[in-house]
């Protein structure tokens, strides 16, 4: 067994850096260069096309058929040029990658022979037979028929000789089977509802846009180490591994120097993210050993979510070609930190104005603070909603840890906002007010900085923090889908500025001028959602105890946390905003619990295997080697030296025997727990028994095994330990 990891080892030793070719040193010469975006489509397309499509993407509308044959004509010639031999509906199931069904250009033509036809009608629409995605039972087999759908918005681009056509993924009865057509539904909500409130301020504002930035946390691991766990191999993480000795106290790894090997992973898989329009921007270490980050220019979300999806991808592929594999997995090892994927989050007007950005003016800044409170507010009484959003197993293993934001969902701001919203709601009164009292509050409000970037100390234990122009949602998993994210928290914010439209108008009829209305909206929000702002340790055992007095909402169990996408209030924001049906939303959480069972169970079956068939075989084999050896001394020793000499020896042999003994008592319990869950037929109540029954056996087996590891002969250890996947590259 042991021979696996040592020649693994021995592998990772000899390798080279691969180094790669880019076409020009210029990233601007070839950005792009495998995407049919607008650019292209004026060269390829027809000016009626063109300004079909343009006008499309521009109004968030589909084409018709008729129109689609025109693009099609365009956009296959582009893709023959290009090599391209099939193509792909490129879609976001419920699963948590991506998904595609290949077919070729091939047709037959009417003299019998073999032509290239792309057709408007398969540009449009397709029908895969996706049945066996989930779909939390909205799809009965016998009718499994879903349809895939063009998203205009999201350019159509190749990957090696397939043109991908991003699409969203819906039943035949029409509800959503993905998480772009949701997330369509929650961006257009909210364009709406922003619109309509930013007319108090800027009548020329006609389209608001939310913007996202998604930093990718990852792990980067050898190949031949890869494969020597079979828990990596598997369940995307270590079920098992002591500690390193040395791992992240130094903080040595943050921020210092790319490692070659490394660095031509990066360099790759960057040249490729930019020939597909995928504006990544920044590369640096992360604080654990072997942990990097990469992030992109912020884009339009829905863009920027196919561009994150895409990147992974990519990654995962790139990564191959050098040897290593990337573990997106938001928590691989125990003990150290875990993998996030911030998402940036603000919104932008059509005239150019970033809305979570302070202005230059009393009145620009009022439409700062506007937007800011709607956004505190959304998130505060959305609170369970956007918890919901962000758990799932995988991220359950990050979120309340000692690195990452707790299961507590609160909002920073830093002290000079706060002190800005203290005052607003101290001055403004519900009386009207006089002319005196509304230029002092404009004139406090004039000064705040334009760029307050410098001025918000940054909080790194906050989960939503306000980070001078932009929200960071750092809850989010690093190998999540954005979508579920980004839908929760549009649709939050829409519906909360439809609400405080409907406030403001309210009071404007009343008689008050706008700017008292809004003022006076805002003073109460600032009251309603005060206690969801938190400035201090998020990972604090204080916070948890503070929060509860405060009644934030706190479910660590992911079940109970995805439960919260059915409460009035979330079904409120979801449902009444037409974002989702019951239907697809009851649905969406059934599909929820069973990929949280089914992660568990995966993890339970291959740590019950790797316990029984790896571990416990070989601290046998270590006893055994010790009895041996006892049994030596006694034949070469006289009785009382021989008592001397063996005693410690004998100790461990009875230690080995216990941990043993303990490891298989509890994979027999582990089984028995999952037998008993298995028959449950509710899918909430199987995935609570699985968190409450089973997934406490992980960590309990788990601790035996590492004690394990810290007697056990390391010539004899089966897998690599932590020291070799976090240090040997
Ligand atoms: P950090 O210092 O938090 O690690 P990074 O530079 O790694 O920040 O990433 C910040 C991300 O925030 C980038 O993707 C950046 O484009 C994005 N960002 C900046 N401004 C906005 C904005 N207005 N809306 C959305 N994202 C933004
Ligand atoms: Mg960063």
């Amino acid at each position: 067994m042991a021979e696996l990891r040592f020649s693994a080892l021995k592998e990772v030793f000899n390798r080279e850096p691969v180094r790669i070719e880019t076409s020009s040193k210029v990233i601007s010469k070839y950005f792009g260069e495998d995407v049919f975006n607008l650019h292209k489509m004026e060269h390829y397309l027809s000016k009626e096309a063109f300004r079909v499509v343009k006008r499309a993407v521009d109004e968030g509308k589909s084409l018709t058929w008729q129109e689609a044959e025109q693009v099609a004509i365009g956009l296959k010639a582009w893709a023959l040029e290009r090599g391209v031999t099939h193509f792909t509906h490129w879609f976001h199931p419920l699963t948590d990658g991506t998904a595609e069904k290949h077919d070729s250009f091939l047709e037959a033509g009417d003299g019998g022979h073999i032509v290239e036809n792309f057709s408007g009608a398969v540009l449009v629409q397709s029908e895969p037979d996706a049945s066996s995605f989930p779909s939390g039972g909205i799809r009965n087999t016998f009718e499994a028929r879903g349809y895939t759908a063009w998203d205009v918005s999201s350019p159509v681009f190749i990957v090696g000789s397939t043109l991908c056509i991003p699409t969203i993924f819906v039943s035949y009865t029409g509800e959503a089977l993905d998480y772009k057509a949701p997330l369509l539904k929650a961006l257009s909500a909210l364009d709406k509802a922003a619109v309509a409130v930013c007319q108090y301020f800027d009548k020329d504002v006609t389209k608001v846009i939310a913007t996202l930035g998604v930093e990718q946390e990852y792990f980067l691991i050898d190949e031949a180490l890869f494969y020597a766990r079979p828990d990596l191999v598997l369940a995307d993480r270590t079920l098992m591994g002591h500690q390193s000795s040395k791992d992240q106290q130094l903080a040595d790894h943050y921020f210092s120097s790319i490692p070659e090997r490394v660095m031509c992973f990066i360099q790759d898989f960057e040249y490729t993210a930019h020939k597909l329009g995928i504006p990544v921007k920044t590369r640096h270490n992360e604080v654990a050993p072997n942990q990097f980050e990469c992030a992109p220019l912020f884009e339009e979300v829905n863009l920027a979510v196919d561009h994150n999806q895409l990147l992974m991808d990519i990654m995962k592929r790139t990564a191959r070609k050098h040897k290593f594999r990337v573990l997106l997995h938001e928590k691989p090892f125990a003990g150290i930190n875990g993998s996030g994927k911030h998402n940036n989050w603000s919104m932008a007007t059509n005239t150019g104005k970033n809305l979570l950005s302070p202005g230059k003016n009393p009145k620009t800044n009022l439409q700062f603070l506007t937007f800011l409170v709607n956004v505190i507010k959304a998130v505060h009484d959305s609170n369970e909603l956007i918890r919901a959003s962000v758990m799932n197993e995988s991220n359950s293993w990050r979120l309340g840890g000692h690195e990452a934001p707790p299961a507590i969902i609160s909002v920073f701001l830093g002290s000079y906002l706060l002190s800005i919203l203290d005052d607003l709601s101290k001055k403004v009164t519900d009386r009207k007010m006089t002319p005196a009292q509304k230029t002092e509050l404009k004139l406090g409000i004039g000064k705040i900085p334009e760029i307050l970037l410098d001025n918000t100390d940054r909080n790194r234990t906050s989960p939503f923090a306000f980070t001078g122009n932009r929200f960071e949602f750092r809850a989010v998993g690093s190998s999540a889908n954005c979508s579920a994210a980004m839908i929760a928290l549009n649709s939050a914010v829409a519906y909360q500025l439809t609400k405080f439209k409907e406030e403001v108008d309210q009071i404007i009829k009343k008689g008050r001028n706008k700017d008292e209305a809004i003022f006076q909206v805002l003073k109460k929000y600032i009251l309603e959602s005060e206690n969801v702002l938190f400035e201090g340790d998020n990972y604090s055992k204080e916070w948890h105890a503070e929060a509860a007095r405060r009644k934030l909402c706190n479910i660590a169990g992911v079940p109970d946390s995805v439960k919260c996408y059915l409460t009035e209030g979330s079904r409120k924001v979801l449902v009444g905003s037409g974002i989702f049906t019951n239907k697809e939303l009851e649905s969406r959480v059934e599909v929820e619990y069973e990929k949280f069972t089914k992660k568990v169970q995966i993890e339970a079956r291959v740590l019950g295997d790797l316990a029984i068939n790896h571990i416990v075989p070989t601290a046998i084999k270590y006893m055994t080697s010790l009895i041996e050896n006892v049994k030596g001394l006694k034949e070469v020793f006289p009785d009382d030296e021989f008592e001397n000499l063996a005693g410690s020896r004998k100790e461990l042999i009875v230690t080995l025997s216990d941990h043993i003994n303990e490891i298989r008592r509890l994979v027999h319990d582990m089984v028995e727990e999952r037998k008993k869950a298995n028959v449950i037929e509710d899918e909430y109540k199987k995935a609570i028994a699985y968190e409450k029954k089973v997934k406490p056996y992980l960590d309990e087996i788990r601790e035996h095994i590492d004690k394990l590891e810290l007697i056990v002969d390391d010539e004899m250890w089966p897998l690599p330990k932590y020291r070799e996947l976090l240090f040997t590259r």
